[in-house]
């Protein structure tokens, strides 16, 4: 059995700082505890139809077809399984549930071509590993789908969702993830990504927003905010549940106190708690108190 060593954290991703901002516990449970995950039919048809985009790529554009696109759904299911052979269990005992997710992977694909023509792009990168350290020291990290570069050098950051958009009200939080590539781009090239484009393939719908720097600073500054309190998370062990929508989604509910469960022991030192420091401005209050 895979031994889970606990470590502390060392860099942030755009899914993990959305994590702890919805539920610090969770947080701690996948990133320090590394509890393992049950897969899903969900994510999972998102893993093989974002190989299937980037994988059409590799044709000469004029071959960049849908039949072809769909044709590769089961062959990016096949090397996955490959790679992970634990998911055939998501099927195992059903074949005709095994053809619908194939087929709604492939509808998935067929709505993207109804809202981009490969045929007429040529990705500069897909499926990009990104990583840069800040100066102060906090490590972001995370994987483009695709970033597009125009003659005129200007950039364009793709990300690809297999779910749906959210209302515009909600809009906040995959943009938070853009901005979040857009800062580690920034940083990496010394060039502010000109636009950042959501593509929701659940429901057709694609979102785009052009940051400026000012947008980007916001982002660094709420990271490092973020990262202070991870840090302070991390050494106190205090981590709160914070229940939410999320609950119905998530795999940890036995080890929740939420739903009286118990977190495991906590795997990582307790620093001690140092006195806050006193200023001048707190003795003065102490002494009105
Ligand atoms: S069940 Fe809800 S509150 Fe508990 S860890 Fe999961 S997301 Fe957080």
């Amino acid at each position: 059995m895979e031994t889970r060593v606990a470590s502390p954290p060392n860099s942030l991703s755009p899914s993990r700082a959305s994590d702890f901002m919805q539920c610090p516990l969770l947080y701690r449970f996948r990133v320090i505890d590394k509890l393992p995950e049950k897969p899903s039919p969900a994510a999972t048809r998102g893993t093989v139809v974002h190989a299937v985009l980037e994988r059409l790529f590799d044709a000469p554009a004029e071959q960049r077809s849908l039949p072809r696109a769909r044709s590769l759904v089961a062959g990016e299911w096949e090397r996955l399984l490959a790679r992970r052979p634990e998911l055939r269990e998501l099927f195992a005992e059903d074949g005709a549930e095994l053809a619908r997710w194939l087929a709604e992977a492939e509808s998935l694909v067929e709505r993207w071509f109804a809202l981009e023509d490969p045929s007429r792009l040529e990705p500069a990168e897909r499926e990009l590993f990104v990583e840069t350290k800040l100066e102060s020291g906090l490590r972001l990290r995370g994987i483009i789908d695709r970033v597009d570069v125009a003659p005129t050098g200007e950039v364009r950051i793709v990300d690809y969702k297999t779910g749906k958009a959210p209302p515009p009200q909600f809009s906040d939080g995959p943009l938070f993830q853009m901005k979040f590539y857009a800062l580690v781009v920034w940083r990496l090239r010394g060039v502010v990504p000109r636009r950042l484009q959501l593509v929701f393939l659940g429901s057709g719908d694609v979102l785009t927003y052009d940051p400026d720097e000012s947008d980007l600073l916001r982002v660094e500054r709420k990271l490092l905010a973020l990262w202070e309190a991870i840090t302070r998370a991390t050494e106190t062990g205090d981590w709160r549940p914070s229940p939410g929508k999320l609950c119905n989604w998530c795999d940890h509910q036995a080890h929740c106190p939420e739903f009286g469960g118990s977190p495991p022991p906590y795997p990582l030192t307790v620093q001690p708690r140092l006195p806050e420091p006193r200023t001048e401005g707190s003795e003065e209050a102490e002494a009105e108190a």
